[in-house]
């Protein structure tokens, strides 16, 4: 390991093409934690499987989060960037852990709770042990801070408690007890203003969309429901394209916004298109890296599978002392 302050593990289902809500959520910071930590990032195929109807896109939506990720800054010369099923110990280790997690503990996890009520005809045993492979995907690394959202704080913590039950159980010390990095993510709804942004409502903004896209994703949203005729005020407060607005354009602009709403001297219309002209500016040089990408797709699985070799590197050493913790017949005689 470098001079750096520890390491960093994270990882993300397969989901495609990556939207604003997934950029400002995680990417963004992936990119900034860089800097202080060694950082592992894993594209999660093997979580993905827990919930998922069909396989059929799961290679290609593996390969353009490769791509964001990538174009975002994600730095494959200083971070290990790699696909989740291609480092099998983390399946072995992910039987071990089972071992010392009890199953109360895990149903009573609010996020299971969730995905029954949305997964109700997939209750499957890969859902419920969902926390134990996660647990096995931070540890396994020898991970020292996992960067959460409030929403994945149960998760962390179990996998604190399954560490110190697996140490305890064999005597040992050979499982890093990761620490949390909590970190407040901006909320971004989507399209529609009042969800929070997601591909499966179809109210998200793609980061590799076109100009041309995300105006017209940016011209089809929700504004202040009050606002019926261009010269009713409008509040801008309530106004999901005020929020973003904060996000993307300069704050002259931001303070402008504010007071012209609520006089009416600008119309939805001219407000939603600098908003689709600020956000296309921010992502031009991601997206002209992006470009140059998807032109090289063999360059970006030779990065995944470096990735990957570094990560066996670190997790097939874990795997030998934990097996000799465990008290495992040794594979090699001395
Ligand atoms: Fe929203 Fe802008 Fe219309 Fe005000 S002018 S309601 S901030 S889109």
């Amino acid at each position: 390991m470098s001079d750096k302050k520890g390491r960093v593990f994270s990882g993300a289902r397969p989901t495609g093409r990556q939207h604003l809500g997934n950029y400002f959520g995680a990417i963004q910071n992936y990119v900034a934690l860089q800097q202080d930590y060694d950082c592992v990032y894993c594209i999660v195929d093997v979580h993905a499987l827990t919930t998922m109807e069909t396989t059929e896109n799961i290679r290609q939506n593996t390969l353009e989060m490769a791509l964001d990720w990538l174009a975002a800054g994600i730095d494959p010369a200083q971070s290990i960037l790699f696909v989740q099923s291609h480092v099998p110990q983390v399946l072995e280790l992910h039987t071990y852990l089972s071992m010392v997690s009890p199953l109360g503990k895990l149903s009573e996890l609010p996020n299971f709770k969730e995905e029954v009520k949305n997964h109700p005809n997939n209750v499957n045993y890969g859902l419920l042990g969902y926390p134990v492979l996660m647990t096995s995907d931070i540890v396994l690394y020898k991970t020292n801070v996992v960067p959460v959202g409030v929403d994945q704080q149960s998760h962390l913590e179990f996998a604190r408690e399954t560490v110190r039950s697996f140490n305890y159980r064999y005597q040992t010390d050979v499982l890093i007890e990761p620490q949390m990095k909590l970190t407040a993510f901006p909320k971004i709804l989507g399209t529609d203003g009042k969800a929070k942004m997601s591909k499966s409502l179809d109210n998200h903004i793609e980061m590799a969309s076109t100009p041309e896209e995300t105006t017209q994703r940016v011209m089809s949203m929700l504004t202040d429901p009050q606002r019926l005729r261009r010269t009713d005020p409008g509040d801008p407060d309530v106004c999901n394209v005020y929020s973003l607005h904060k996000i993307f354009s300069k704050p002259e602009d931001v303070e402008r916004i504010n007071r012209e709403c609520r006089t009416a001297e600008i119309g939805c219309v001219q407000c939603k298109r600098l908003l689709a002209e600020n956000i296309n500016s921010y992502f031009a040089p991601y997206r002209e890296k992006r470009a140059a990408l998807e032109e090289k797709e063999d360059e970006v699985w030779d990065i995944l599978a470096d990735g990957a070799k570094r990560a066996s590197a670190i997790a097939e050493q874990t795997m030998i002392e934990v097996r000799d913790a465990i008290g495992l017949a040794p594979r090699q005689r001395a």
